[in-house]
């Protein structure tokens, strides 16, 4: 299978329209992480491998609980984000083996200041056609004050720094947003709350668009991107009174060429992901009980609304 064209006009607006419409489901917005802990040093997802026993693996609800814990120790040394390879290795098996089959391309749509915004095309069961994957590169800045050439600063960039990442598909909205909020990777909305259920879908890192989007990160396609982002930052800097955040768009041609390609790049599976297991699927009773809790609690609509879907899923459910 060869992927479809990916059309990259209009993100915004539709960007836009998402976050207006999530927005409005839900209000309240925090995070566990402090101002200070941007500058911090250490990685939150290695105090997750810690908290986990060391191996990346799949990270579960009892995970968090520690991890949280562990957060509140560690404190203010805490630093944003995950790299491209952190999330990969955390992130389930199902969606890498998702993200080969049925997502075949990430391309960039622009950049604006740390902000890379990137379209992949949707799964065969989608209700839309395309997703919008957003990465921001927290080192941006570090990025365009390195002492080097731009192409080596974009590939530092895209492969050695922390990022932060948002997708516009309901996986990442309903559940894994959570995840990445606890862990400080979420960009955009943090999403704080939870049906404490043990919900089998509290585990992963990134969902199927992101697994193929954080993995073209390395894509020569993505560097060039970056590098003229990087490029066009350093001429700003040189002239005083210009604007300091630059946009980088791409075209309609370049996102074409890019999936005219026959074969999609290869998602090499870290080795520890290929033996893992997946805990078993939630049944319709565990989904009701927590819909029955949910009920009539203050901003619970869209959680409702993503355990109904979960719902119908099962198979067997009535509904
Ligand atoms: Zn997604």
């Amino acid at each position: 299978m060869t992927g479809g064209r990916i059309k990259i006009g209009n993100t915004e607006a539709a960007l836009r329209r998402v976050q207006a419409a999530d927005l409005a489901s839900r209000q309240s917005a925090t995070t566990i992480l402090s101002p200070e802990a941007v500058s911090g040093k250490v990685s939150p997802a290695r105090v997750l491998m810690t908290t986990i026993d060391g191996a990346p693996r799949v990270i579960t609800a009892d995970d968090l609980r520690r991890f949280r814990a562990r957060i509140a120790e560690v404190g203010k040394n805490l630093r944003v984000g995950i790299t491209p390879r952190e999330a990969l290795s955390m992130s389930r098996p199902i969606d890498l083996k998702r993200a080969r089959d049925e997502i075949k391309f990430a391309v960039p749509v622009f950049m604006r200041g740390d902000v890379l915004r990137l379209a992949t095309d949707s799964g065969p069961a989608s209700k839309v056609s395309r997703h919008i994957f957003e990465v921001q590169l927290p080192q941006f800045t570090a990025a365009v004050a390195r002492p080097a050439t731009a192409q080596q600063a974009a590939a530092w960039l895209l492969s050695e720094t922390p990022i932060r990442f948002n997708c516009d598909c309901e996986a990442h909205t309903f559940w894994l947003r959570y995840l990445a909020s606890v862990g400080g990777w979420a960009y955009g909305r943090q999403e704080t709350g939870f049906p404490k259920i043990r919900n089998p879908r509290l585990a992963g890192c990134l969902c199927k668009h992101g697994v193929r989007a954080v993995d073209t990160l390395s894509s020569l396609l993505i560097r060039r991107h970056v590098a003229k982002a990087i490029e066009q930052a350093r001429a700003a800097l040189e002239r005083p009174g210009v604007r300091k955040t630059v946009t980088v768009r791409a075209t309609q041609q370049e996102a074409d060429r890019a999936t005219a390609r026959k074969t999609a790049r290869r998602i090499v599976v870290p080795p520890q992901q290929r033996a893992a297991k997946l805990p078993p699927p939630a049944t319709s009773r565990q989904i009701e009980t927590a819909m029955t809790k949910l009920r009539g609690r203050p901003d619970s609509a869209v959680l409702l609304a993503a355990l109904e879907h979960m719902l119908a899923a099962v198979p067997g459910a009535r509904h």
